[in-house]
């Protein structure tokens, strides 16, 4: 792999640098995990996409720059080095895009796509439900035939920012009598605000009210809004999986950037070499290094033609446990400060170590669970017996 950036590509990398200098807020936003913060997140998404920085790698007519895959990585690694706000649009742009890209309709991708892009439309996921996370194709929530489209009934739970978005997609059972689990499953999207949904929020460790649970009453979906045919969901959503688990979601600029202030944060405690929290200062930088070229290597196999695939399981792990062990590192150096979060008077960069914290600590298990994950690359990528389930 020749590592060596193009001219063309570094010129990109310094317009998305020049651009975010003038445009990322001075002070952070609130919480997107909150109301206000979440509003304020929205216009953030729109300013990115007025100058077609919210999605660089789409085509050009649904609102991106047509950007390769390298481009798309260097643009998060200029984002996450600018400290820009987390995307409120991330499950819509990294999950539900790359789905319609692949088998959505073109009036699919010509209604859903713009407004994703500008934060019109923000969209929660909607497949976990109370008995069914990691054996996801046991869910119970149906969706049943009806004139001119589908009644969506059933309860779905763990459901990210569902207390403030828009819009949802989600796996419902369409056909009882399929043969197994995996069949008769269907991928549609819905309105969060249509009759017959009630959406409640979910307790979080960190008090901040966005995620949620949804309770579905005979809600009416049209046909446009089935994603691939009838009954062949579970073959859409590991599409969705895939990208979930990988690189999209979780780029490496994210722990480029982080393991970066984790250093600089080292050094202004006055750390010293050789010590066990120097080492783990250490092991974050070049965990994050490997991360960075494990994606390098990445986009030049799949710009050969190469497929995420099983893989994917391996950069979730990858990915989570880097995050966990960093924060963690974090909070040993700032001491009892490490513990005020966000709104806290004394809270060292405006919290956001006490928050990544909290929020790595999900890292291992959603986007289907590290075990799972484990699993996965034991069977997949290492040939082993499948396990007992
Ligand atoms: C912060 C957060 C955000 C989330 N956001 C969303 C969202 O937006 N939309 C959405 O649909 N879902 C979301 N989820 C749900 C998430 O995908 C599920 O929590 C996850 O898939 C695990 O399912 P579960 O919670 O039902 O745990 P379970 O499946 O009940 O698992 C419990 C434990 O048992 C282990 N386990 C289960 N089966 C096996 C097995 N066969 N082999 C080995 N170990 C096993 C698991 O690894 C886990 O440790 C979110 C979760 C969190 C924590």
């Amino acid at each position: 792999m020749d590592l060596d950036i193009a001219p063309a590509d570094e010129a990109f990398r310094a317009e998305a640098r020049d651009w975010l200098a003038a445009h990322v807020p001075a002070v952070p936003l609130p919480s997107l995990e909150t109301a206000e913060g979440f509003a304020a997140h929205r216009e953030w998404e729109r300013q990115l996409a007025a100058d077609r920085w919210s999605v660089v790698s789409w085509p050009r007519e649904h609102g991106g720059r047509d950007a390769s895959l390298l481009r798309w990585l260097l643009f998060e690694e200029e984002y996450y080095a600018a400290g820009a706000p987390g995307r409120v649009g991330q499950n819509g742009i990294h999950l539900l895009a790359p789905t319609l890209f692949e088998h959505g309709t073109d009036e699919q991708r010509a209604r859903v796509l713009g407004p994703m892009a500008r934060g019109e439309a923000v969209w929660a996921q909607a497949w976990s439900e109370p008995e069914s996370g990691s054996d996801l194709a046991s869910l119970r929530s149906t969706a049943v035939r009806t004139d001119g489209g589908w009644l969506l009934n059933g309860q779905k739970t763990w459901s990210s920012r569902a207390a403030f978005a828009d819009r949802a997609f989600g796996l419902f059972r369409s056909d009882p009598d399929a043969a197994r689990p995996h069949q008769g499953l269907s991928y549609l999207m819905f309105p969060l605000d249509a009759p017959g949904v009630t959406v409640r929020p979910l307790g979080r460790l960190d008090g901040k009210p966005a995620f949620a649970e949804l309770f579905l009453d005979d809600v009416f979906v049209p046909d446009a809004d089935l994603i691939g045919a009838p009954g062949q969901g579970w073959r859409v959503a590991m599409s969705t999986a895939g990208n979930e688990r990988g690189l999209t979601l979780r780029s490496p600029g994210r722990f480029t950037a982080a393991a970066g202030r984790l250093a600089a944060l080292w050094h202004e405690m006055g750390g010293t070499a050789g010590t066990a929290l120097g080492e783990r200062v250490a092991d974050a930088l070049i965990g994050a290094r490997a991360y960075q070229l494990f994606g390098y290597a990445q986009v030049s196999r799949l710009g050969a033609g190469g497929a995420v695939g099983a893989e994917s399981s391996l950069t979730k792990v990858f990915w989570s446990e880097l995050d966990l062990a960093l924060h963690e590192t974090a909070l040993d150096l700032l001491g009892p400060y490490g513990a005020l979060a966000d709104g806290a008077d004394e809270a060292p960069a405006h919290g956001s170590w006490a928050d990544g914290y909290t929020f790595s600590l999900a890292g291992p298990i959603y986007a289907g669970t590290n075990e799972i994950q484990r699993d996965l690359i034991a069977e997949r990528l290492l040939g082993l017996p499948k396990g007992r389930r």
